[in-house]
């Protein structure tokens, strides 16, 4: 019999043998002793129990049936299992008690030391927004919530780079919001170390604030690279397209010019008013041509348009998301 590996997942342990008749007996074994799935999950070890690893029913219940879990995997485990209880217990400490602790203390003093002074619109930071600093830095994982002017932008951006740790900081905001972050970090002094990040080889950037608007971050849209306008008229004799100028080619049939292609793109805020393809009105917010028309070719046939004004979409930018980033910020802005 080999030893039983104990792996895990992001949100439960994964008991299995080697060889699939190890990892029968494993099946057997917990199904005949009641050991419930939800006992394996982290939720469970982290909130539930205070158990050490070799004390886990599960794997109590491997040793009565002569299966061994392999002890360096438990021992991995039980340190992952410590950092996970530790982080726990920092999210369900209140504030008020987390205001006593040596963490909160050194976070302070971090928070002094580092942004005590004045900054260049010649404010400095007040005594309640060192305050919230420290809370961020000492907790890790906090709700700003202070009321609109109070300063939540400038103490998270303190909170986060009070820390040294923090190598990577990612912000995501409101696209309207993104100037107001901007302003902030070159008023702290780190002009020159924010990137607004546009393409996924930006999110390797060296650079220690790593910008990005939530249509950026989370939805494709957001990526879309639109089509060039296109002539819908001779732009020498202003015939109009469809019969003597020809759109594809751009070429008047009047003139027997080729007119120039158009430098201009479709944006979000610019779409066109008339389909460039069969002239339909374009219905507001569409990308694609939905009007159906009929062509005479022998028979009647109908066909949808289909023009797109929408070159390609490249997906967005939290699909390229990697674990370079040391701490980040989410800027909600709803009330
Ligand atoms: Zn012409
Ligand atoms: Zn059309």
């Amino acid at each position: 019999m080999s030893l039983i590996r104990v792996n895990y997942d992001d949100s439960t342990l994964v008991v299995r043998g080697k060889y699939i008749h190890d990892s029968l007996a494993v099946s057997e074994c917990f199904a005949s002793e009641g050991v419930r799935d939800k006992e394996l999950s982290w939720h469970y070890l982290v909130t539930r129990s205070s158990e050490s690893m070799i004390n886990h029913p599960a794997v109590r219940q491997l040793e009565n049936w002569g299966l061994e879990a392999d002890p360096e995997e438990l021992k991995r485990l039980q340190s992952v299992l410590h950092r996970k209880r530790k982080n726990y217990d920092l999210d369900m400490m209140p504030l008020s008690e987390l205001k006593k602790t040596k963490r909160f203390a050194d976070a302070l003093q971090k928070v002094e030391s580092k942004f005590g002074g004045v900054f260049a619109d010649g404010t400095e930071l007040f005594d309640f927004q060192k305050e919230c600093a420290a809370f961020i830095m000492a907790k890790r994982r906090l709700l700003n919530a202070m009321e609109m002017g109070l300063g939540k932008t400038r103490t998270s951006i303190v909170g986060v780079a009070a820390d040294d740790a923090n190598k990577r900081i990612l912000i995501i905001t409101m696209s309207r919001n993104l100037n107001d972050w901007i302003r902030e970090l070159i008023n702290m002094g780190f002009g020159e170390d924010y990137i607004i990040l546009s393409n996924p080889s930006d999110l390797h950037s060296t650079k220690r604030f790593h910008l990005v608007s939530y249509e950026k971050w989370a939805n494709d849209a957001g990526r879309v690279v639109y089509r060039n306008k296109e002539h819908t008229e001779c732009p020498h004799c202003r015939v109009s397209f469809g019969g003597v100028f020809k759109r594809r080619l751009r070429y008047c049939t009047v003139c027997k010019k080729q007119a120039e292609p158009l430098d201009e793109r479709w944006s979000d805020k610019d779409m066109p008013k008339e389909c460039p393809s069969c002239k339909s009105d374009w219905k507001s917010g569409q990308h694609i041509c939905n009007n159906v028309i009929e062509q005479r070719i022998g028979r009647i046939e109908k066909r949808v348009c289909g023009y797109s004004i929408i070159e390609s979409k490249k997906p967005a930018l939290y699909q390229f998301y990697h674990n370079g980033y040391d701490a980040c910020l989410v800027d909600e802005a709803h009330v």
